[in-house]
């Protein structure tokens, strides 16, 4: 962004996790806040939503991090949301994940040095890789818990070395398939290739699971519910149901905005929480070079997901305290396609929750690309249900028996982008993958005066990467000499 904000008036677009956390420290900061929402329920991915009573989840099946002296602990910490209240650790069984390959299983436990003990045990011809690798995650881990970390502008990581990505470093430590393969799963967090994931995003991703794991207690809309009440207790505004339509610039800096009920909003300066291709859609054709368009729109997505929500009776199939990896690799160790479980509580004594995702290419739903939500029609239910029905029959292969079993949603793609936004239904926004590196990082420069970037794909996705993106954003609106003085 060109300048700080001199006014006080700011507009937030998009009430997602990313655009509900700038504007609870922007009103921190005594900022007047708006959020505009197009969605009649605020929260975006945060959200959960509800079929015969459980809480199905959507984008927040677990966080790492969250510990006090934890980089997003003390994120929450600064905008005053009570960890305890709702999240849960993981990791009482000692694992946080189970990695299930045809012929290995790794369990990821709590802990850099408990996590270094397993992969050394798991693979001893490995020593001299793993000396590499855990030295730069401890340095990075030391890094992310140092406090310039969230409030200094510099760039903590000035080591070049880091920017490389993944499968190349352990192509030169000649890692071995095993080592590969175990150490890919976090990238699939992020939604990039091992081959082609930036060592700092892999080591910062592993480290903050690797700090502490978290699930929530009740659900991502009761996290929803005190974001907002957090926002809206510090005097902010949140309009819901009617979306941005049009951003107005004058003489390179934004005004305001044009909603799509036709109502106008002036501002000093908007935050967009939202994806930079949407963005793109909603700035004047002028507003933004050619060169620059031309960047946006070719930016590669990550990848969508279908899910399937199943309820189980409790008494056969108890909650599980860990998650669940059922992964299948090549020879080299890269992983080819993956399932991920989570089964926990639900909110009903009787019946737990059983949360199935896997990979599901955007292309594979192109017969429905020009459908709406509920309106996709019969050939749409019907492969849906089938992948679903295929799913949880392999499920059965973890599980055991799963006739009790029934399906309650399934959702594709395509629901996700219609949901939010989202360019191809892309689960974690655009990729950050070394390849598009610079790109994706010249977003967080837009040459127009008084806009900025927030969300997940302003500097990294999941919760902590949306945290990080808001923390830039306001640093951007306020300036960083104002940012350090009164955030620091
Ligand atoms: C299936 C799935 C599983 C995931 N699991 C995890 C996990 O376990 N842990 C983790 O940390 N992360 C996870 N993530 C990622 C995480 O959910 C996201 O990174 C995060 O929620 C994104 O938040 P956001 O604010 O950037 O965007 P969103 O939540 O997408 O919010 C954007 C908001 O902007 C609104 N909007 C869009 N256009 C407009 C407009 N023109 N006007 C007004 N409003 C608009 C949308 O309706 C939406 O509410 C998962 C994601 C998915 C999809």
């Amino acid at each position: 962004m060109r300048n700080p904000v001199e006014g006080k008036d700011i507009i937030v677009i998009g009430s997602g996790i990313g655009g509900l956390s700038a504007g609870i420290l922007l009103s921190l900061l005594d900022f007047h806040v708006t959020i505009v929402e197009k969605n009649p329920l605020p929260g975006g991915l945060m959200r959960s939503y509800s079929r015969s009573g459980l809480d199905c989840p959507v984008g927040v099946h677990y966080v790492g991090a969250l510990g006090a002296d934890e980089p997003l602990g003390k994120m929450f910490h600064v905008l005053g949301i009570p960890v305890e209240e709702l999240f849960t650790p993981m990791g009482r069984d000692g694992i946080i994940d189970r990695y299930i390959f045809d012929d290995l299983t790794f369990d990821l436990p709590v802990g850099l040095d408990a996590m270094e003990a397993r992969l050394r045990d798991a693979s001893p011809l490995d020593r001299a890789a793993l000396d590499v690798i855990m030295k730069n995650l401890r340095e990075i881990s030391r890094q992310m818990k140092a406090p310039s970390f969230l409030f200094s502008q510099e760039n903590p990581f000035q080591n070049m070395d880091y920017y490389q990505p993944m499968g190349e470093l352990l192509d030169s430590l000649d890692a071995s398939a095993g080592l590969r393969s175990v150490l890919a799963v976090p990238c699939n967090l992020i939604g990039v290739p091992l081959n082609d994931c930036p060592v700092i995003f892999h080591h910062m991703v592993l480290a903050s699971y690797l700090f502490s794991s978290w699930q929530l207690k009740e659900g991502g809309s009761r996290m929803t519910d005190v974001f907002v009440k957090r926002f809206e207790s510090l005097g902010g505004k949140l309009l819901l149901n009617d979306g941005v339509k049009k951003i107005s610039t004058r003489e390179g800096r934004t005004t305001g905005v044009v909603l799509e009920s036709g109502a106008t909003l002036s501002a000093d300066g908007i935050i967009a929480a939202i994806h930079p291709k949407i963005l793109l859609g909603l700035l004047e054709e002028n507003a933004l070079r050619e060169m620059h368009r031309r960047r946006i729109r070719g930016l590669r997505e990550t990848e969508g997901v279908i899910a399937v929500q199943v309820s189980v009776d409790a008494a056969l199939h108890p909650a599980i305290h860990h998650n669940i990896y059922r992964l299948h690799r090549d020879e080299k160790g890269v992983i080819q396609d993956g399932i991920f479980y989570q089964l926990r509580g639900g909110s009903r004594a009787d019946t737990n929750h059983l949360s199935i995702l896997t990979r599901s290419l955007y292309s594979d739903w192109r017969p429905w690309e020009h459908t709406v939500t509920g309106k996709r029609g019969h050939d749409y239910e019907e492969k849906k249900m089938t992948i679903a029905g295929d799913l949880l029959k392999k499920a059965e292969e973890i599980f055991g028996n799963l006739s009790d079993a029934r399906i309650l949603d399934v959702y594709t793609p395509l629901t996700i982008r219609d949901y939010v936004n989202a360019p191809e239904g892309a689960c974690y926004g655009i990729m950050r993958s070394s390849r598009q590196l610079l790109k994706a990082m010249s977003l967080n420069n837009l040459p127009i005066g008084g806009l900025c970037l927030a969300g997940q794909n302003a500097m990294a996705p999941g919760v902590m990467g949306c945290l990080f993106g808001a923390f830039n954003a306001v640093r951007q609106i306020t300036g960083a000499g104002k940012f350090a003085e009164r955030i620091g």
